[in-house]
């Protein structure tokens, strides 16, 4: 079987893009073109048989699972509402690092209104916020949002809301506070399964590359 030199690497705007960048740059890899600027949704590389297509993060996994993109940089966050299935999620990038919590008014409690009987969790992260509260053995009612989360619990559309946390001047700046923590989030380099076999050496290649570039990286104490 021929080894496709050809591949696509999935990307999104923002914090991944900008994070991402001098990772690929370690490994060799530039683009000829800001995202950020283009209004393209495939980006060329330095190398010819690379290419960038620039998609919303959550769409990140489901391009990777469906070898629409050979390889991905996703959060943690977005693996784990689409559940990884046809993936392989190799290296833990270390980058986009923030933590997914739940976070309420400073009043709020975990215990729910006696006159409801379950709380009301707002969030876009679903499918974690189901099994944290599953874990703890906690009936919940799950409010799914797509955005502006924090605006929830201030207008009475939840007790609580479960997002993600870096620093907490966004929650704080909402008059809110964080409560419990679900689990830290970093990006992830992700991998189609069939590309995994098909392009396997050119696939071993980038990540044997990016790997050691994370660890320079964390080396360098970034
Ligand atoms: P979409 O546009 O699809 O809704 P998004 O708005 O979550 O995606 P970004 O804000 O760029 O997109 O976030 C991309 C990823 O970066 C998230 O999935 C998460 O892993 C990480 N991330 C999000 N917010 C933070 C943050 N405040 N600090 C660090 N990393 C973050
Ligand atoms: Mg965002």
């Amino acid at each position: 079987m021929s080894d496709d030199p050809r591949l696509t690497i999935a990307l999104s705007k923002g914090r991944i893009f900008e994070q991402t960048l001098p990772l690929l740059e370690a490994a060799g890899l530039r683009a000829t073109e800001d995202p950020e600027t283009s209004r393209k949704l495939i980006l060329d590389t330095n190398d010819p048989r690379v290419k960038l297509v620039i998609i919303r993060a959550s769409d990140v996994p489901t391009y990777v699972q469906y070898g629409a993109a050979d390889l991905g940089v996703a959060g943690k966050d977005v693996l784990l509402e689409h559940g990884g299935e046809g993936l392989y999620e190799p290296l833990d990038l270390r980058i986009a690092r923030c933590r997914l919590m739940v976070a309420g008014r400073p009043e709020a409690a975990l215990v729910p209104p006696p006159a409801r009987g379950r709380l009301r969790i707002a969030t876009k992260y679903v499918r974690s916020a189901e099994r944290h509260f599953a874990a703890k053995g906690q009936q919940v009612e799950i409010i799914k949002l797509y955005g502006s989360m924090e605006l929830a619990p201030l207008v009475g559309l939840s007790d609580l809301i479960v997002d993600l946390v870096e620093s907490g001047g966004t929650l704080k700046a909402n008059g809110l506070v964080p409560i419990e923590h679900i689990s830290d989030i970093s990006s992830r380099l992700i991998v189609n399964k069939a590309s995994w076999k098909m392009k396997h050496a050119r696939v071993i290649a980038l990540v044997e590359s990016l790997r050691e570039a994370v660890e320079a990286q964390a080396a360098s104490g970034q």
